[in-house]
């Protein structure tokens, strides 16, 4: 079933981001897929949703840390399309290093890409989205680090926790305006981005005792942009097996 609303994804090649296109697809909605670098990656991932559920997704490439180039790409998208109906902020990098190792680049490379992307993606978009006059959505994507801390990742914490304050600030902003801000907050998922040598220790504190699925998190991104999700806003919802 076609619902007739499209949702841009960020980072949506690979791990977490691929799981929500894929999750989105088999709801029946249209579909803009980002990605920074792995084009051809992002193009076997609109193959199989074309090829499963019929879904013909437009593809798009930039930076997100980069405001131009971000900005350039998203106005042509919106030139073409118009306003989407949802955006899910998902790209998202670490550099993790205990504090006095840090380097300036780690911090400022995480910070840039997870902090600095809400702004590069979401101002472009915004208006468009107001000016439109439908109901919208937005998901965040942050972190357990960004809820309660984590050592080594000094840096991707304070983006994570950032990002966190920006989604309940837009969400004020919003509200009246039929489009929901929330936040998703994973614990540790099974992606590219957790290394093996983490995964030991960190068992330890998950009461679920085993790492979350990309799929997992698909789902209630998937909630937060059904209809039924109207009246949730401003939240920050945790996906982490009891972590916190
Ligand atoms: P992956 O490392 O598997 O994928 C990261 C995605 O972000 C890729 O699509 C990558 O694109 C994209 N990306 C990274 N940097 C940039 C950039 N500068 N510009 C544009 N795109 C970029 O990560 P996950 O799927 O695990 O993570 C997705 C989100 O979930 C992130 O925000 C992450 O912080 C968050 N998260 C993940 C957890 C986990 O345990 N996995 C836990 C908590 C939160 P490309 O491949 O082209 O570089």
């Amino acid at each position: 079933m076609k619902l007739n609303k499209t949702v841009l994804i960020t980072g949506a090649n690979r791990g977490i981001g691929r799981a929500i296109a894929c999750r989105l697809a088999s709801e029946g909605y249209d579909l803009a897929l980002h990605c920074r670098s792995n084009i051809g990656e992002l193009e076997s991932v609109a193959q199989s949703i074309e090829k499963e559920f019929g879904i013909k997704a437009s593809l798009l490439q930039f930076d997100v840390s980069d405001r131009v180039g971000t900005k350039a790409a998203l106005e042509k998208y919106l030139s073409e399309f118009g306003a989407p109906y949802g955006v899910v902020c998902n790209a998202g990098v670490t550099a993790d290093n205990s504090f006095p190792a840090m380097l300036g680049e780690e911090w400022d490379g995480v910070i840039n890409t997870n902090l600095g992307s809400f702004y590069n993606v979401l101002h472009p978009l915004v208006m468009p989205m107001v000016s439109s006059r439908k109901p919208g959505r937005i998901v965040t994507m942050s972190s357990v680090s960004g809820v309660m801390g984590n050592r080594g990742q000094v840096n991707y914490s304070a983006s994570k926790a950032g990002v966190i304050g920006a989604t309940k600030a837009l969400a004020l902003e919003l509200a009246k305006r039929n489009i929901t801000v929330n936040c998703v907050a994973p614990g540790l998922i099974e992606t590219d981005m957790v290394s093996e040598d983490v995964v030991e220790n960190a068992l330890k504190v998950i009461p679920a005792q085993r790492m979350g699925k990309p799929e997992e998190v698909a789902a209630t991104v998937s909630f937060l942009l059904s209809e039924g999700a109207a009246y949730i806003t401003r939240q920050v919802i945790s996906v982490n097996g009891g972590m916190i």
